[in-house]
């Protein structure tokens, strides 16, 4: 009998002029990047919380602390690659991921399939198992003032 997990994440990064943005495993061309410990890939990181979720396995931050250097400046995508080998070595696979990112500047939808293909290769699924969605807030809130990002993941886990 197949059994399933579901989990969901979340994550605010804030916006700063001058730094990389790295979203979906993507350099993004942009004037402004995410202020974080990591690369501040907002979109891995909400990812690798609902893979952690999904197998209640707590969450990013108590397996990659921000108090460790080890972390600072950090590729996300080996945060992923680190995530779903645990998910793994517990007996669970991935089955698919949807991702939606909220963000007001720049319009990101040209690198929606480079970023399906890129997290796709890092969890070592089917490109069509992996959703991006791109979506402003209509200028509302702090997405809608550029102030930051937010993302929200849901992810499907199974084993046989
Ligand atoms: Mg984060």
């Amino acid at each position: 009998m197949i059994q399933f997990r579901v989990g969901n994440g979340y994550d605010v990064h804030a916006l700063a002029e001058g730094l990389p943005m790295w979203l979906g495993g993507v350099r993004i061309d942009a004037p402004t990047g995410f202020v974080a410990h990591s690369d501040g890939d907002v979109a891995i990181h909400a990812l690798c919380d609902a893979l952690l979720g999904a197998l209640a396995l707590g969450d990013i931050g108590h397996h990659f602390p921000d108090t460790d250097p080890q972390w600072k400046g950090v590729d996300s995508k080996r945060l992923l690659t680190r995530v779903c080998a645990l998910v793994r070595s517990k007996g669970w696979q991935v089955g698919n991921a949807d991702i939606t990112i909220a963000l007001q500047k720049p319009k990101i939808a040209a690198y929606v399939p480079v970023m399906r293909s890129t997290l796709a290769a890092v969890m070592d699924i089917p490109e069509d198992a992996v959703s991006v969605k791109a979506t402003t807030t209509e200028k509302l809130g702090f997405v809608g003032r550029c102030e930051g990002c937010q993302v929200w993941a849901t992810v499907l886990v199974f084993r046989e």
